[in-house]
């Protein structure tokens, strides 16, 4: 009775409230989830065959497995350093030095992260205040939009030119005294181009003039075809400290389940990427990255062989595509084709969803890639098996199609 006098424990006064979350926006109202993660749902409900996320449905070289295992069983099962294991960052230090021809200390300028969603999230946090502009070349990988919104960043995009080069006078007048950074991706996700060192050189000098840093996302730098030749920004004149370069296990190894990446940068710029990966993660998984080693251990042969599967992969999505009438081209790296759909007089959202549920074939609508635009295209991976691929082509090439010539 004490409750009732006092009015604890009735039921509260009616009272029009208004929710929390129309009182109170956030970061996140400003952008959307990933179509791309929201087309695997829409795949997995129609049963169809998943070409819109990139990952392959075919198993990673067994060394790796083997490592993974052997890592959890001898029981590096807790923590590792926050910045990675020392055999890790001492073995990419060795890769990336062979490879890219960039020397970093792997005791100061090298951070494994939780993939390269993690690295380049970290990077901007690290490096960006709210207002700072950050330049985007247009079509873009989707989360560069949200990472952008997350750190405070203004994003200035940049139209690539109809054959996705760097358009050398656009770029010029993107840069301000605001401009911290520029966000490149090479080989490229969703348009398979690859920088070559003029485009690079460009943007180094650019970044050189008005102190800006260039953010590399790297992750296919081993899947490039027909003797392209991959170069990194960081390994250019003046470049090594202006340059954060993003790398991955996710897609070289086919392990993008592991969440391995790393963040190349020189000390002062690691030091904050450090401090930002520590309270955002704590570290990547110990044991895969003890298993990385292992991955980092393989022979050469093995990229040789793996840019060799993905283009004979690359070969029979775009016959497929192309006698399904879409109009594409064969993409010099990465594994995607980005499509023209212009032909079947259809927006890519509608598209899409007619993809799936007549067809049974997921692609992702062409609009998550710009800023504005680009509904006229559909872009589709090839990183599955042979047979997966032919499937979907027989799919394609059998259904009725708007406006199909
Ligand atoms: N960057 C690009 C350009 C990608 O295409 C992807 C995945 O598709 C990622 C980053 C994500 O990579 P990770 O698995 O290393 O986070």
């Amino acid at each position: 009775m004490k409750h009732a006098k006092s009015g604890i424990g009735r039921p509260a006064p009616a009272r029009k409230r208004r929710s929390f979350f129309s009182v109170h926006p956030s970061r996140a109202d400003s952008f959307t989830e990933s179509v791309i993660r929201e087309m695997t749902r829409l795949s997995l409900a129609h049963r169809a065959i998943n070409l819109a996320q990139g990952f392959p449905d075919f198993a990673c070289p067994p060394e790796l497995k083997a490592a993974a295992c052997a890592a959890i069983s001898a029981d590096h099962n807790q923590y590792a350093i926050t910045w990675g294991s020392q055999e890790l960052r001492t073995a990419l230090a060795e890769r990336v030095m062979a490879f890219n021809r960039m020397e970093f200390d792997p005791e100061g300028e090298i951070t494994v992260t939780c993939g390269s969603t993690e690295a380049m999230m970290a990077s901007m946090l690290a490096l960006i205040q709210p207002g700072d502009e950050v330049i985007v070349p247009e079509p873009f990988y989707e989360n560069y939009g949200p990472d952008a919104q997350i750190s405070g960043a203004v994003p200035r995009h940049v139209p690539l030119k109809k054959d996705f080069s760097i358009d050398e006078e656009a770029m010029k007048n993107a840069f301000t005294k605001k401009t911290r950074a520029v966000i490149l991706n090479t080989p490229n996700n969703p348009t398979g181009k690859i920088f070559t060192r003029r485009e690079l050189a460009v943007i180094a000098d650019l970044c050189i003039e008005h102190n800006a840093v260039a953010i590399t996302d790297e992750i296919y730098e081993h899947i490039v075809y027909d003797g392209k030749k991959h170069l990194s920004i960081g390994s250019l004149d003046g470049m090594h400290d202006r340059t954060i370069t993003i790398g991955s296990f996710s897609k070289t190894y086919s392990v993008t389940g592991w969440r391995v990446g790393y963040a190349l940068a020189d000390k002062a710029i690691t030091s904050r990427i450090r401090k930002i990966h520590d309270f955002l993660t704590v570290g990547a998984p110990a044991p895969l990255q003890q298993a990385c080693v292992a991955a980092l251990r393989l022979p050469e042969s093995y990229y040789r062989d793996l840019a060799a599967e993905y283009d004979r992969k690359r070969k029979i999505l775009y016959t497929g595509l192309r006698n399904a009438g879409f109009a594409c081209e064969l993409p010099e790296g990465a594994y995607y084709i980005f499509t023209d759909i212009s032909g079947f007089g259809m927006s890519d959202m509608a598209f899409a969803r007619h993809l799936v549920e007549k067809a049974g074939v997921a692609a992702v609508p062409g609009s998550s890639f710009y800023s504005k635009g680009g509904e006229t295209r559909l872009r589709f991976t090839f990183s599955k098996k042979d047979e997966t691929l032919v499937e979907a082509c027989r799919r394609l090439e059998g259904v009725e199609l708007p406006g199909k010539r």
